[in-house]
């Protein structure tokens, strides 16, 4: 039986990333991924491939919409679906060869099988011809990651009622995408489809769209994404989906308990993901899952209930989001070595990359509110700011929420051009506590987005943005 001081269940961010910063730190390590191919939910059919398709169809819309007015004529674009799916797969495949190379140039060995508990330092792996073979580990890492979540009166059928793995590769443009959840999957996804030409409803139970985010936000958003001719059914639960052929039929009840019934051609269901730990067998460790299907783990070692078994990524609480996770895989494998890590959660940005590009970090101003903090607000628009006007991306803004007495910016809410990038400038300040009045005295370039942060801080402190 091969012995490992570390072994890791997942090749997600979460379980990659521990992989390499466990055989950093010296330990003889082992990863076991059950498909083919390393980088989990992220780099397969989650943020890598997303962000490709965001990318392409955001050229297609360019060259359909705004190449005529910047002076380029190019005639009319035409969508090569196919060209697009292959170019998204052909990225994929180029990650998938690097976090390989990452595994070897670190002298991490690789186990291509479905790992199961044999006991609390034992797992047997077992490969896709059904043979098998028991590792152990004196540390072993569960990151498993997430699923869809599917409700029993949605029936997915992977056809014409979709998740967002199916939606990566479509093999047509659909007529009516019909999006079920308008959440930051569900509204990145209808993006890439409104872009390329379907007509996309999207059905939210909540009231506005990105809901979890601050409500300024999601109604930025809805503004923008209208534009691109989606239409939205906010406030509306969804009773059943039926896939009838080349149609689907979504029904749903608004506010006033009135049914509506919405058909199209495709549905795509973005209600959210749940932690996987199918087939882990948990129990031959001593371990289970909470109500909510998540492991339990200590706060301050991310360790189960289980001495030497750590949890980390979607599979626990938290923010399902890659970084989330490969801050999670560093901490525990310093935990591991006997360092004292430390993850600031209130400083894990969330990101929406539609375009414009909505970002946020820290408390939303409903959270403040609930909280009872008091706060001042300061926001700059998009639309008064020279580069933003210069590329016609006009549409968003930045908004500061400061402590009303000391100044210490307690979030950062940003729609706009690049606003997933800008985020950083604001985890920055906000992990080193700055006031709004530190970041409004720093020069920012110009002309750049950026003076945007820098002129929201201004309002902020003060209430003395200089354009506007
Ligand atoms: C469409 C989409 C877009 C997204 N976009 C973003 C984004 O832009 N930014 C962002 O931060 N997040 C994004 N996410 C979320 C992100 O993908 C996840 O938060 C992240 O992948 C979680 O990482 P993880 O390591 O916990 O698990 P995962 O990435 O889910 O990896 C888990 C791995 O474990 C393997 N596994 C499971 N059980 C076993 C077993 N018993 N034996 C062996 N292997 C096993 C799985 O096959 C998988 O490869 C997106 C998700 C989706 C679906």
């Amino acid at each position: 039986m091969q012995e490992f001081d570390v072994v890791i269940i997942g090749s997600g961010p979460g379980g990659y990333v521990s992989a390499i910063r466990s055989a950093q730190l010296g330990f003889k390590t082992a990863i076991i991924e059950k498909y083919a191919v390393l980088g989990g939910t992220c780099l397969n059919v989650g943020c890598i491939p997303s962000k490709a398709l965001l990318d392409s169809s955001e050229h297609y819309y360019n060259a359909v919409h705004t190449f005529q007015e910047h002076g380029i004529s190019i005639g009319k674009p035409k969508v090569d679906l196919e060209q697009m799916i292959a170019r998204k797969s052909g990225v994929v495949s180029n990650l998938n060869a690097g976090v390989s190379y990452l595994m070897k140039k670190n002298k991490i060995t690789s186990f291509n099988g479905l790992g199961s508990f044999d006991g609390p330092k034992t797992i047997k792996v077992t490969k896709a011809d059904g043979s098998s073979e028991i590792i152990s580990g004196k540390n072993i890492i569960i990151a498993t990651g997430s699923k869809p979540t599917v409700l029993p009166f949605i029936p997915v059928d992977k056809k014409r009622i979709i998740t967002s793995t199916e939606a990566l590769k479509l093999t047509e443009i659909p007529k009516h995408l019909i999006v079920i959840g308008a959440g930051v999957i569900g509204a990145e996804l209808g993006s890439v489809y409104a872009r390329l030409g379907s007509k996309v409803s999207f059905v939210e139970f909540a009231d506005s769209m990105i809901p979890t985010m601050d409500k300024t936000m999601g109604k930025e958003l809805q503004k923008a994404v209208a534009k691109l001719g989606a239409e939205f059914y906010l406030s509306h639960k969804v009773s059943s989906a039926e896939n009838k052929g080349k149609e689907v039929v979504v029904k749903a009840t608004n506010a006033n308990g009135e049914e509506v019934e919405i058909k199209g051609d495709y549905c795509l269901v973005c209600i959210g993901r749940r932690p996987y730990t199918d087939g882990l067998k948990l129990e031959a460790a001593g371990l289970a899952t909470d109500e909510r299907g998540r492991i339990a783990v200590d706060e301050h070692t991310l360790q189960t209930k289980v001495p030497g078994i750590y949890a980390i990524g979607d599979v626990v609480r938290g923010a399902m989001l890659a970084h989330k996770a490969e801050e999670e895989g560093v901490f525990v494998a310093e935990i591991i070595a006997g360092q004292k890590p430390h993850i600031n959660y209130n400083l894990i940005p969330g990101v929406v990359y539609t375009w414009p590009e909505v970002a946020s970090v820290g408390k939303t101003e409903q959270e403040l509110k609930t909280a009872g903090i008091a706060y001042k607000e300061g926001s700059f628009p998009f639309k008064a700011l020279g580069r933003a006007i210069a590329s016609m991306d006009v549409d968003g803004l930045v908004k500061v929420l400061a402590d009303a007495h000391t100044d210490e910016i307690l979030g950062v809410h940003i729609i706009g051009a690049r606003a997933a990038d800008m985020i950083a400038e604001a985890v920055v300040a906000m992990e080193y506590r700055a006031s709004a009045e530190d970041v409004a005295r720093m020069s920012h370039a110009h002309p750049t987005y950026t003076e945007a942060m820098k002129e929201a801080c201004l309002a902020a402190t003060s209430k003395r943005a200089i354009h506007s």
